[in-house]
């Protein structure tokens, strides 16, 4: 198996909100990182607006990934517009799903009743909840919301809720749905990690290249990260061997600078090191604190 062959993904964040710097994406860090874990490859992520043309235009330029993971835009208000704008996209018409429209008038039924709010004030938004295009999968809502798993040939549209917390408690319920298949190509890449202290990054690129780049196939990052550079060499397990090989030759190079080949925080190999030599209490600051 190949690299190539792991399906592709790309992740559509709507949200004026994100677009104007009001609030700070979280959805796709969460993504990235759920999609890495499950070998799926994320190739784009993209950031609209609230607007209906705006998704449809993003959708279509994210277009034929094996994978779209949409987030935001299920609200019950006017300016939430994700399923109608996914709806339009991949041609399909829209309507109402009674089962669905219960459970969300269960939800906001006890919503109300908790703030003393007439529950009439609500059906309007309740019904453009439970709106479907056809031939959609509805996955429940986890706040007032559902997800939607929508065919899209050769794609695979995944609609999930803004609010970050509701968007990674639905994900576990999308990656165990049947209609997943898109998922089941998946391969993590094994990696190695090379981390390097006081070096600048074209030493680190140098000693890349010298060592014969990505040229069999590997996917190597090199990331400046405060006063370290990592090195992160990934691949297949086909091809763990050029993976093994690129990761030695760098280590030469480097050998002198490198001072951990673990994932785990600096602030974490630090208190190791300190405990190691015999350290038990620490400060942050210049001048201790003593307690009596
Ligand atoms: P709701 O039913 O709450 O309206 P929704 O699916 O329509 O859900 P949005 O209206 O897009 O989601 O956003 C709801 C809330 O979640 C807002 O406070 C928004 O700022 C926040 N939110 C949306 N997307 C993101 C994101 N990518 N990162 C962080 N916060 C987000
Ligand atoms: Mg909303």
């Amino acid at each position: 198996l190949s690299a190539s062959t792991r399906p592709s993904a790309a992740i559509l964040i709507t949200g004026s909100e994100l677009l104007l710097g009001l609030v700070a994406d979280r959805n796709t860090s969460f993504l990235a990182r759920t999609l890495d874990r499950l070998g799926v490859d994320l190739q784009r992520v993209l950031l609209v607006g609230d607007a209906e043309h705006e998704i449809v235009d993003g959708l279509r330029m994210l277009e034929g990934h094996d994978l779209i993971v949409t987030s935001g835009g299920l609200g019950p208000t006017h300016d939430d517009r994700t399923v109608a704008a996914v709806a339009a996209a991949s041609g399909r018409s829209i309507s109402l799903d009674q089962p669905l429209r219960d459970k969300i008038a269960a939800i906001m039924d006890a919503f109300a009743r908790r703030r003393g709010i007439p529950s009439a004030d609500y059906t309007d938004g309740i019904d453009k909840q439970a709106l479907v295009p056809d031939g959609a999968h509805v996955i429940d809502p986890i706040g007032t919301a559902p997800g939607l798993i929508v065919p899209w040939a050769p794609s695979t549209v995944v609609v999930l809720p803004g609010p970050p917390s509701e968007l990674a408690q639905m994900w576990p319920i999308v990656e165990a749905h049947p209609a997943m298949t898109v998922m089941r190509g998946g391969e993590q890449l094994e990696r190695s990690l090379l981390r390097v202290f006081n070096v600048s990054e074209s030493v680190v690129a140098r000693a890349f290249d010298e060592a014969g780049g990505d040229d069999d196939g590997t996917t190597t990052t090199i990331c400046a990260r405060r006063s370290e550079v990592e090195i992160l060499v990934r691949a297949p397990a086909s091809l763990r061997d050029a993976r093994l090989r690129l990761t030695g030759s760098m280590r030469e190079r480097l050998v002198a600078d490198i001072f951990s080949e673990d994932e785990r925080p600096l602030e974490e190999l630090i208190l190791d090191a300190a405990r190691a030599r015999g350290r038990t209490s620490y400060s942050a600051g210049s001048s201790p604190t003593r307690t009596m």
